[in-house]
């Protein structure tokens, strides 16, 4: 295999203290006039300041919940066709985001939701433009074609270039009030997103500088963040909101593997947050999938090696009182976890092979 790779990234992306406030400018750079804002009910009164400020928002939309439902989607959608809208502005954490990249995908179209959401139509080829806000340092969203999106209790992972935002303007001042418990959990998917983009069987060398820098950062920071607690040392937050940033170009185009395809199953079982999911296996990957790549990896970003990268993960999680083993979260069934895992397609990017028996075990020791 020669050293050929493929890289593109078509996101426009704003970075920095207060750049929330250049979302007007934003805006006008790619001449939007008519945009409905789409976020979480906490966003609500900021989203109505905006509106008051920014003409071009038109509409607010302000009822995403956690593990965001279709049916939120096509509310937004339907809001914008409503409104003329040409573009929604996702303000929020993945579930907002996400949200957003949903709705834009169908509100052009007259299939009926579930189509799209199941794969059964194309979704439409003239999308709204989508710009992304994230409000926590975790979800790269603002920088992906993924769009997570629950019917009921069934939750896809979408991935489609029709969900790729035209905009990102990341403010680290929008994660700096984060309690720190969700900090330490989103910081974690972004650790999650960097490892696993560069352990992915499609890394390529572009993805990988950014997936060390983000391993750097967030081993350096994210103890910080949790210690400081909300409001407190900007430079550490702003750090993880970079960082958060670098994760989501590190898994953009490699894409993720086990610990993601293992966080579906297990938020469908005990309903936990995606990125307390994504930490629940994700020292166990780190062990598993350690080879001299990764240790490589380890040393660039400042550790020792895997193994201080796994006890890192490990001790974070039990300071900030992340779930640890499965007889926390409830009553596991563990063939059935280790089996939906084993079929997740995300399970096929992960360098060391898992069937249903390796996640089995696995599994066993996280009892
Ligand atoms: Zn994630």
């Amino acid at each position: 295999m020669g050293n050929d790779f493929f890289y593109a990234q078509p996101v426009k992306t704003w970075f920095g203290e207060s750049c929330l406030d250049r979302l007007g400018e934003v805006l006008a750079a790619f001449q939007i006039e008519r945009a409905v804002l789409v976020c979480g009910r906490h966003f609500a009164a900021a989203a109505a300041a905006l509106q008051e400020k920014l003409p071009a928002v038109k509409a607010v939309f302000s009822a995403v919940e956690p593990d965001p439902q279709l049916s939120g989607a096509v509310r937004a959608a339907e809001l914008a066709r409503e409104t003329g809208a040409d573009t929604i502005i996702g303000i929020g954490g993945g579930s907002a985001l996400d949200t957003a990249k949903f709705a834009a995908a169908i509100a052009p179209g007259d299939a009926e939701p579930l189509a799209y959401y199941r794969g059964e139509v194309p979704f439409p080829t003239n999308p709204l433009k989508i710009v992304c806000v994230p409000t926590t340092a975790g979800t790269g969203s603002e920088v992906t074609q993924v769009s997570v999106i629950s019917n009921g209790n069934e939750k896809r992972t979408i991935n489609n270039p029709v969900f790729m935002p035209k905009a990102a303007v990341v403010d680290p001042l929008l994660s700096f009030s984060v309690p720190a418990g969700t900090a330490v959990c989103t910081g974690l998917d972004a650790l999650a997103h960097a490892l696993e983009g560069y352990w992915s069987k499609n890394h390529q060398p572009i993805s990988d500088l950014m997936a060390v820098e983000a391993v750097r950062l967030i081993t350096q920071n994210l103890e910080k963040v949790r210690l400081a607690g909300p409001n407190a040392d900007l430079p550490a937050h702003s750090a993880m909101a970079y960082a958060a940033l670098l994760g989501g170009l590190s898994f953009a185009l490699p894409k993720t593997a086990a610990c993601h395809a293992c966080s579906y199953p297990i938020c469908e079982a005990f309903h936990i947050s995606h990125g307390e999911a994504c930490a629940f296996t994700l020292d166990s990957f780190v062990r598993i999938n350690a080879d001299e790549r990764l240790e490589e990896l380890c040393r660039r970003a400042g550790l020792s090696g895997t193994e201080e990268l796994a006890a890192w993960i490990a001790n974070i999680k039990k300071k900030a009182g992340l779930r640890t083993r499965l007889s926390e979260l409830g009553e596991a069934d563990i063939p059935a976890l280790a089996a939906a895992a084993a079929v997740h397609p995300l399970m096929q990017n992960n360098p060391v092979p898992m069937d249903a028996a390796a996640l089995e075990k696995m599994f066993e020791t996280l009892r």
